[in-house]
């Protein structure tokens, strides 16, 4: 099983572990701080370095218990210690542009009371899609303004678990579909934005929307009578 390291801590850009399994180029290890892909946030890139050899993570995986991560060239055997190295640059990049993301639903769901019904991000580049039946132009200028100034209310975001019973008694968890969890999920892991939204989320956030910096709404659009969509892009 490999422990997920980036769930409690996801500024943590390099790490120690050992190698578990091989199959072909790619190794699962016993913990990993890189985030496999998932929840609309894409993979880590990185580095693992071990005694005589340093190898670039190219891809990950998450496979059952396990993280696999695929390597540009034969991987280290079982046992071996490494370190692993993530690529701090784009892994920050995507943690301000998720968090972004948590900002723009916790107002659209405030000010509008509509939900998310899909997303997608790149590093600092993303769009979401919300059940609302109209948008103009003049609706994600209002928006714009608003999210922004959640930036810089300097929100802090908190991450922890909690029992499944506990997050189902939290009324703003239902719209985040914390309900189509699997039976046998018994924690499940928060990512609150103080005062403003919290989501059950496996993904990796800052942990101020300050951090975040300004964020433009570059495009919307409808995607059907009650789906519009919003595309963000964040300042480098
Ligand atoms: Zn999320």
């Amino acid at each position: 099983m490999t422990e997920l390291l980036y769930l409690t801590d996801c500024y943590l850009r390099k790490f120690e572990a050992t190698v578990v399994a091989t199959e072909g180029n790619r190794v699962a290890l016993d913990r990993t701080a890189f985030y496999p892909g998932g929840g609309g946030q894409p993979a880590d890139r990185g580095t693992l370095l071990w005694e005589d050899g340093e190898a670039q993570v190219v891809r990950l995986r998450r496979q059952g218990d396990l993280v696999w991560h695929e390597l540009d060239i034969e991987p280290p055997p079982v046992g071996v210690s490494v370190s692993g190295v993530l690529d701090w640059e784009h892994r920050y990049k995507l943690m301000r542009t998720h968090t972004a993301l948590h900002i723009l639903c916790g107002v659209i769901w405030r000010d509008y009371g509509a939900l998310v019904t899909g997303g997608n991000m790149k590093p600092l580049a993303a769009r979401m899609d919300f059940e609302l039946e109209h948008m103009s132009a003049d609706f994600a200028q209002e928006v714009e303004e608003k999210i922004n100034a959640e930036v810089a209310a300097a929100r802090p975001v908190k991450i922890y678990i909690l029992p499944r019973e506990e997050a189902f008694q939290i009324p703003d968890l239902i719209r985040t579909k914390v309900n189509l969890l699997p039976e046998g999920i018994r924690q499940v892991r928060i990512v609150e934005i103080e005062g403003l939204d919290m989501q059950a989320d496996g993904g990796a956030h800052v942990a101020n929307t300050r951090e975040v910096g300004t964020i433009h709404i570059v495009g919307h659009e409808s995607k059907g009578r009650i789906n519009k969509r919003l595309r963000i892009a964040l300042g480098a």
